[in-house]
């Protein structure tokens, strides 16, 4: 029988020596001024109920966990550093905290995005062994944010790109975002499809369980919107477009039976106009379009079914922090049942690869 083991809490035994870099890749921070934004964001009397459920918690809570996850977000050297020595993490590839930019005004977004790249630009500067991120963009304005791609790219060296998934209830299987991809493939740079808080229309169900953070409805609605860009079929228009998923690809690869089967069914049935005839099953394009993390998921028995069904080169370690600092699950994941050729895989190359790290 498979049972779930969670790490004890209380003192975590340090992280042993290993013979492979530890890449953190689903890292994430915060500029101090873009708090200050979000605090005006939240004082709106139209702000968004997921945003406000989710952010305007964190910022606001006196609660012991939510102080601690406001000043690591901001940090950028000392406790960053101490945090990842602790944890045995070599390098930390960050991303702007969800929602980044998604929440802000368009022109504020647009400029905020450039802000918050700057920022982290200038944060691998200083410590450029241990640090590596993802480029911010903000999907209200895709001619911009295409911009900042090959801007990011260019001039910053940072060759990945976080959307933290829908942006004001809209999702990038509508074509008027596919500038950003026909960017984000000519620069070859991945894009992490990164939770957001749930959007209107999924809030209340989720939230009134409780159910509507990391928890599930993340998982869900960051689902929901890797598969509808798959079924638009973006894959074909952009076949060298790689994407990257987190929490175990969302739980796709677990799916991948049921929805090729039912893809199938639904394109013969002629039952929805939105879904038309793809050139490969949705599975294939999981395969070869999608690398996933198991950012906050340290379950050796999902993440080696992943890679099974991924590949060893598709399935790379991420932490969460600091949302998920929990140095112990270092420890369960370097004692995985793999060889030490699979375990650099997932540690260290595949991440040096799909971030082009040097
Ligand atoms: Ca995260």
């Amino acid at each position: 029988m498979i049972d779930v083991k969670l790490p004890e809490t209380g003192n975590p035994k340090p992280p042993a020596r290993v013979p492979y870099k530890r890449i953190a890749t689903e890292e994430a921070f915060a500029p101090p001024e873009m708090l200050d934004i979000y605090r005006r964001i939240c004082e709106r009397g139209d702000c968004d109920a997921g945003f406000k459920g989710l952010m305007g918690f964190y910022m606001t809570s006196p609660s012991e966990r939510a102080q601690h996850i406001m000043r690591c977000l901001i940090d950028m050297d000392d406790l960053r550093l101490q945090h990842m020595d602790e944890a045995g993490i070599d390098v930390a590839v960050m991303a702007l905290t969800s929602p980044g930019v998604q929440v802000m005004d368009t022109p504020t977004a647009v400029s905020f995005a450039r802000t918050a790249n700057d920022f982290l630009a200038a944060a691998i500067r200083r410590h450029p062994t241990r640090f590596a991120g993802m480029l911010a963009v903000a999907p209200q304005d895709p001619a911009a944010a295409a911009r900042e791609i090959e801007r990011g790219v260019r001039e910053l060296g940072i060759h990945a790109v976080v959307i933290n998934s829908h942006t004001n209830g809209e999702y990038l299987s509508d074509p008027k975002f596919w500038d950003i991809f026909a960017a984000a493939e000519a620069m070859d740079a991945p894009i992490y499809l990164h939770p957001n808080s749930l959007p209107a229309g999924m809030y209340e169900p989720f939230a009134a369980a409780g159910l509507d953070g990391a928890i599930y409805g993340f998982a869900v609605e960051t689902g929901l919107h890797a598969l509808r860009i798959i079924t638009a079929g973006v894959f074909d228009r952009f076949p060298r477009l790689q994407m990257i998923l987190g929490h175990m690809g969302e739980a796709l690869p677990y799916w991948a039976y049921r929805l090729d089967y039912m893809h199938g069914a639904t394109v013969r049935s002629k039952r929805y106009e939105s879904v038309k005839p793809l050139r490969q099953r949705p599975s294939d394009y999981l395969r070869q379009n999608f690398t996933i993390t198991n950012s906050g998921v340290a379950w050796p028995h999902a993440i080696k079914f992943a890679q099974g069904f991924m590949g060893m080169d598709r399935v790379m370690y991420a932490m969460d922090y600091p949302y998920q600092y929990a140095p112990d699950e270092v420890n369960i994941l370097d004692g995985m049942d793999l060889s030490l050729e699979n375990k650099t895989k997932f540690f260290q190359t595949n991440a040096e690869r799909v971030f082009k790290l040097r």
